[in-house]
């Protein structure tokens, strides 16, 4: 069959596929039409990642279905600018918040302060909180996610944590302003968690992939 293939910002172009061929293979069909090594492609359809071990067939593709090419740039060493900043963070879906009290038992990587904290994983062997999910503190502030993701210090090593990917908020104000990747849809929305003694968070498991994404926390 014939799959059309649109990455971000560029001219769509068609691959030839069989049912039985992995989306490993696919990519590497797009290598050779972009020079874009493979685990620097996500492939999108509807809305679902297509990982590598699966097939074709068991995604439903048929004739003539759109796969979503995004990009993503490893180790932010630059890469092709022409391709922009898509990046995975949370969705941040206003239906998907949820609300959580604090733990007295939380372990010290997991306090927060008022404002925003980002939530990911600190890989320093050497800390306590290694392979934890920590949380940094980042109080108020306007935040450009592509940028701030890459620069959040363990709280307790001050290394910077790898795949940050949500944030919880804590007594405050925020305004949410962003475009997905997939299809450009631009996501704009604010709210407030007014109890200090509570936090709001968004489920860890809703992942989206990210052209642009700022969030701006202000005091209450
Ligand atoms: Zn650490």
């Amino acid at each position: 069959m014939e799959l059309y293939v649109k990455p971000i910002n560029r001219m769509q172009f068609t691959i030839l596929a069989e049912n039985s061929e992995t989306i490993e293979n696919i990519k590497h069909k797009i290598y050779e039409h972009l020079n874009l090594p493979i685990d620097e492609q996500k492939l999108i359809y509807k809305n679902k990642l297509l990982e590598n071990t699966m097939r074709v067939g068991d995604y439903n593709l048929i004739q003539e279905s759109t796969l979503y090419l995004i990009p993503i740039l490893i180790g932010g060493n630059g890469g092709n600018c022409s391709f922009g900043h898509s990046f995975e963070f949370n969705a941040l879906n206003q239906e998907e918040k949820k609300e959580g009290l604090p733990s007295k038992k939380a372990p010290r990587w997991r306090r927060y302060s008022a404002g925003i904290n980002f939530e990911g994983k600190c890989m320093n062997t050497l800390c306590e909180a290694y392979q934890h999910r920590v949380l940094v503190k980042e109080k108020f502030g306007t935040f450009i996610i592509h940028l701030k993701i890459k620069e959040l210090p363990c709280p307790l090593c001050k290394i910077n944590i790898v795949d940050a990917d949500n944030v919880m908020f804590n007594y405050c104000k925020w305004k949410i302003y962003g475009a997905t990747a997939d299809s450009g849809k631009i996501i704009k929305y604010q709210d407030s968690s007014n109890d200090f003694y509570k936090w709001v968070s968004f489920n860890g498991n809703s992942k989206t992939i990210w052209q642009f994404l700022k969030i701006e926390v202000t005091k209450i």
